[in-house]
């Protein structure tokens, strides 16, 4: 049986084709998957019976199936989803007003091991397939019924950031491969503007997001190499100067000069310094760029504590005063532990 969720429009025409039917049943194969959501050939009622029959002997259409799902009273969904082979992973919405995004995971673990996030304490097991990290947001949508795709403006899961478990740009043909289907205007119709890829700082990927038009995250968390080599090992291989060309190479590339944000999550004593905000401004002089600063988010064993909101307000005001956008994030979801990595951990301790 082929999994048809992750494929690529020409893939899902060459299959149609090879069982001989005419193009535009591919067209409309893609919309029943992606704009309204099915999974079932059965439903497919645009397809005769004998072609719904084959394509149900050969084929699968799978949507991640939902172990766990989590309201936080601000409103935060969290779920644990599990592909086909068990392996689980995180996947959560954030809303805003009448809009929100939904944060999805790419990689099952993480090889990364930065020292204050708790996926990184949890072993890489392996990449996502394109279909899977597709599937997350469908599932998303199966969640809340937010099927067939709504029009832009109505719609209540809006955006994407690709902000879950893994790094992203270590899984870039996949992650490549599943924003295309994502943006894709006959099925789930999510803009480029729209969609956030947030990496730890492979470099040499970087560019390549101005290709794919996607907005950039990128976890910095420390204004010098020293501080980012200690918390973040990526930093030996790409160190900081590096890190900046490859920002304003993504800058220079993609359209509407794209504003990047940076996010920076404050640890007490470590990075929360004025001089630490000082050492910013100068670092990412020249790039448009916007602060995200997050309170951390402290787990069992981890080897940091949150900085003060003091510390954090200064730490804001300092940045801003320089015309950088500082805004400190509110934490959501609090009372779901919906910080990276820690549902999952849970799930696996009471099992
Ligand atoms: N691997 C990618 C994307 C996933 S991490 C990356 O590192 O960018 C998503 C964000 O959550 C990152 O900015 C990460 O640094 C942050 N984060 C991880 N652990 C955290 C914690 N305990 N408290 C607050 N933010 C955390
Ligand atoms: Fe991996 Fe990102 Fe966590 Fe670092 S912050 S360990 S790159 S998920």
């Amino acid at each position: 049986m082929r999994e048809l969720v992750g494929l690529s429009f020409p893939e899902i025409q060459k299959i149609m084709a090879d069982i001989g039917e005419k193009p535009f049943r591919a067209k409309q194969l893609w919309q029943w998957m992606y704009n309204k959501g099915v999974a079932d050939f059965d439903v497919m009622t645009t397809f005769s019976k004998p072609l719904r029959e084959k394509l149900k002997e050969s084929f699968l259409i799978s949507h991640p199936k939902i172990v766990t799902e989590q309201n936080s009273s601000d409103k935060t969904r969290k779920w644990l989803m599990e592909f086909q082979d068990g392996a689980k992973v995180e996947c959560v919405y954030i809303p805003e007003a009448d809009r929100g995004a939904v944060c999805i995971s790419t990689q099952v673990g993480c090889a990364q091991g930065c020292r204050f996030c708790h996926t990184g304490t949890q072993k890489f097991m392996r990449n996502l397939t394109a279909g899977e990290i597709v599937g997350q947001f469908m599932a998303a949508r199966d969640s809340y019924g937010e099927w067939p795709t709504p029009t832009d403006e109505t719609r209540y899961l809006s955006n994407i950031v690709v902000m879950g478990m893994g790094e992203p740009l270590y899984n870039f043909d996949n992650l490549k491969t599943a924003v295309q289907i994502l943006m894709d205007g006959d099925g789930i119709s999510i803009s480029k503007r729209k969609i956030t890829v947030s990496t730890c700082g492979v470099a040499d990927k970087i560019p390549a997001l101005a290709d794919l038009g996607v907005k950039l995250a990128v976890s910095l968390h420390a204004p010098n190499d020293e501080i980012r080599n200690q918390i973040m090992p990526v930093n030996k291989k790409f160190p900081l100067k590096v890190l900046m060309e490859a920002c304003a190479e993504y800058q220079k590339k993609v359209e509407h000069r794209q504003f990047i944000t940076m996010e920076y999550v404050m640890l007490k004593g470590v990075n929360d310094r004025p001089e630490h905000a000082q050492e910013l401004i100068e670092l990412t002089k020249g790039l448009e760029v916007k602060f995200n600063l997050i309170p951390f988010h402290a787990w069992d064993g981890a080897p940091f504590e949150p900085s003060s909101q003091n510390a954090i307000h200064r730490f804001s005001k300092i940045l801003e005063d320089h015309y950088i956008a500082a805004p400190i994030r509110r934490s959501r979801g609090e009372d779901i532990m919906a910080a990276c990595g820690q549902l999952k951990s849970e799930h696996e301790k009471k099992s």
